[in-house]
């Protein structure tokens, strides 16, 4: 048996079925590229669900990760050590004023808003069990531990989990009157993602998440956002709410922060910052010399190759191009949407055989949703690249 058939065959027996067969074995990435087994190239457009900020093996990323992994690799959070605190400096300077926790994953951080909640709550009324109920949105993803999946209202990913979490109730995205309708004196946070990404790339409106600011001020509710897929840069500001002006009271990172390499983290605002005291939570592996060493070098590059500033520049035409597609195959196309390099095209057909498609011609590409593929180049992705994707995505619509 070929080696890559070893893999696969090793896929089948000894992982557990919780993904689909993969089809695809890759074995390397440069940039915006990933190479498969047999030599071919394709453009990646799926960069590790949004994960690969800088794209595959930055070299000033390659470097700073090899040189930490040489010196100091993990002390756990009974030590300090620098790149933790750099690393929260650098956040709170683009967060604002307050604190950050730093974890392993987006479901980890995320969780770690759900228990900042119930502090909050106790904080508030002086008990237990009286303030904690979080009001999010249908069609979110919020992901796959207990309190992230309870704030997930979708059949397919709760399945089989009962019972939940208990205290949470759902609003509509961009419906501001079906959130107010749900406040009681039991509410004690709104939680939402800026957009939402594996709901099928559904944005938050501006003046929508304003006015969800202004409920909770005005009822005394934190407003947590989930930024771990639309965050660091994605949506060409650091944070994709900077859209709309607002500040969040917390905000949950992940995916992109570590540019490939597992962080997660999460910022609360200085008024909350003392909900958490010495015990209340903790992890061993979160922040370490070798995850916050990668996200200082992804904030670096962010800076240094003025990225923010590309992904601006660089996703207007692009955009623009898929939408006039868009329009020309009104009969394949329904919808354009999403900002920046988090892009998702909704199909009228089936949205699998059309990323096969792509796949088929060197494009990889997401599914989100039930109808949409979505696109997520790297930040570094120049503006030929985005054509070169944009061009194979045409080809494939001619023959659909
Ligand atoms: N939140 C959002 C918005 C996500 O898109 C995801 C993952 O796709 C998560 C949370 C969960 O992150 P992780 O898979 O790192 O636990």
């Amino acid at each position: 048996m070929g080696t890559q058939n070893k893999t696969l065959a090793c896929y089948a027996t000894h992982l557990l079925r919780n993904y689909p067969l993969p089809k695809l074995i890759l074995v390397k990435g440069q940039g915006s590229y990933v190479w498969d087994a047999q030599g071919r190239r394709y453009l990646d457009f799926t960069m590790g669900i949004a994960s690969n900020t800088l794209g595959h093996c930055h070299p000033y990323w390659v470097r700073k990760v090899q040189e930490q992994a040489a010196s100091f690799v993990h002390c756990s959070n009974i030590f300090a050590h620098e790149n933790q605190a750099f690393l929260a400096r650098r956040l709170v300077e683009r967060a604002g004023p307050g604190r950050l926790f730093f974890c392993n994953s987006g479901a980890e951080a995320n969780e770690a808003l759900l228990k900042l909640t119930r502090l909050y709550g106790c904080r508030e009324t002086g008990q237990e069990g009286k303030k904690y109920t979080i009001l999010c949105a249908h069609n979110a993803f919020h992901g796959r531990t207990f309190g992230s999946m309870s704030a997930t209202p979708q059949a397919k990913i709760q399945k089989g989990y009962s019972p939940l979490l208990k205290g949470f109730a759902f609003g509509r995205l961009n419906d501001l009157q079906s959130f107010a309708n749900l406040i009681d004196e039991q509410t004690a946070a709104i939680f939402l993602e800026t957009i939402q990404g594996e709901g099928g790339i559904h944005v938050a409106e501006p003046d929508f998440l304003r006015g969800i600011r202004k409920l909770c001020d005005d009822h005394g509710l934190l407003f947590l956002l989930d930024e771990v897929q639309c965050g660091l840069g994605r949506t060409g500001t650091f944070f994709a709410f900077e859209h709309s002006g607002i500040r969040p009271d917390a905000i949950a990172m992940a995916k992109g922060l570590g540019g490939g390499f597992p962080i997660g983290a999460i910022w609360v605002a200085e008024p909350y910052t003392d909900c958490f005291r010495p015990g209340s939570h903790g992890t061993t592996f979160g922040g370490s010399p070798l995850a916050c060493a990668a996200a200082l070098a992804v904030l670096d590059v962010i800076e240094n190759e003025y990225l923010l500033e590309a992904v601006e520049g660089n996703s207007r035409p692009w955009i623009e191009r898929l939408q006039k597609l868009a329009a020309r195959f009104p009969d394949a196309v329904a919808d354009v949407r999403g900002l920046g390099y988090l892009i998702g095209i909704a199909l009228r057909d089936d949205p699998m055989r059309f990323a096969g498609r792509l796949c088929e011609k060197g494009l990889l590409a997401h599914i989100a949703g039930s109808n949409v593929v979505r696109f997520l180049p790297p930040l570094t992705a120049t503006s030929e690249e985005l054509d070169q994707g944009a061009d194979i995505f045409e080809q494939v619509l001619y023959e659909w």
